[in-house]
């Protein structure tokens, strides 16, 4: 087996739901955390956890505390099949270097050592949709994401097209009416072109964080309210699978 297909057949076996390998390529001038983390690097895989629709279904208006352990146990297992799979990598005489699933840096500005949505998109395992979310074919927005930057000679996957289309969803969902109701090609300049993003971001800071049993700031409104993440649990026709966001 090809080195590509050898390292998605070893995350998923680590219990990974979707992995795709983005070309650094396409991720230029992206900010990092130090500024020549890429440096080294020629891919970044992308790894997916989907997220059980149960705990989506509870959610009304806020977060529950359901959902807050849920979040903390997907990214503990990204984490924990980031830190193997490097280790699978590193077996082979290739540099490996795990990015934590959820570690910001500034809790002002929500930034990362780097964006795992950048590279899911560059990695092809979904679009990004008008909530910012990488949004997956197969589960819509309901994974959590981990990244690995490795200079293994890998085959890289392609962006996928956005399928949003005329949905505005998320955009009448927002708890916070933080969503623009803007489409991108490929990924926003900025993410002020999709969101008033102090607006979101003061609800899940000021409010959503601080009540009892959550503690972080999240919110999982727009995540719920996607076609796309909900055609599954729902008996849909074939059609409106297909293309559930119209
Ligand atoms: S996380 Fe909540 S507040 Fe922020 S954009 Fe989504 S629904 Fe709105
Ligand atoms: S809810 Fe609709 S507009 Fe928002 S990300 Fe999902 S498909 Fe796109």
């Amino acid at each position: 087996m090809d080195l590509t297909g050898d390292l998605k057949k070893h995350a998923k076996s680590l219990g990974s739901d979707l992995v795709g390998v983005a070309d650094l390529a396409l991720l230029q001038g992206i900010a990092t955390e130090p500024a020549d983390l890429l440096a080294p690097y020629r891919y970044a895989i992308s790894i997916a956890v989907k997220l059980p629709h149960a705990v989506f279904e509870q959610l009304t208006d806020r977060p529950t505390p359901l959902y807050a352990q849920v979040y903390l146990n997907a990214n503990a297992l990204l984490d924990q099949i980031a830190l193997r799979l490097c280790a699978h990598i590193e077996r082979q005489k290739y540099a490996a270097l795990p990015i934590p699933a959820s570690q910001p840096l500034d809790m002002t500005v929500f930034r990362s050592h780097l964006s795992a949505k950048a590279v899911a998109n560059a990695a092809g395992l979904g679009w990004q949709g008008k909530s910012l979310l990488i949004v997956t074919p197969e589960y819509g927005p309901r994974v959590r994401l981990v990244t690995v930057l490795t200079d293994m000679p890998l085959t890289a996957d392609k962006p996928l097209k956005n399928r949003c289309g005329a949905c505005t969803c998320c955009t009448e969902a927002c708890v916070a009416g933080a969503i623009r109701n803007v489409s991108t090609d490929f990924h926003y300049a900025s993410r002020e072109e999709a969101l008033d993003f102090q607006k979101c971001a003061d609800k899940l800071v000021k409010e959503f964080s601080q009540m009892e049993n959550i503690g972080k700031p999240i919110c999982g409104l727009c995540i719920k309210v996607c076609p796309w993440g909900r055609k599954l649990k729902g008996r849909r026709s074939q059609s409106e699978a297909q293309n559930p966001a119209g």
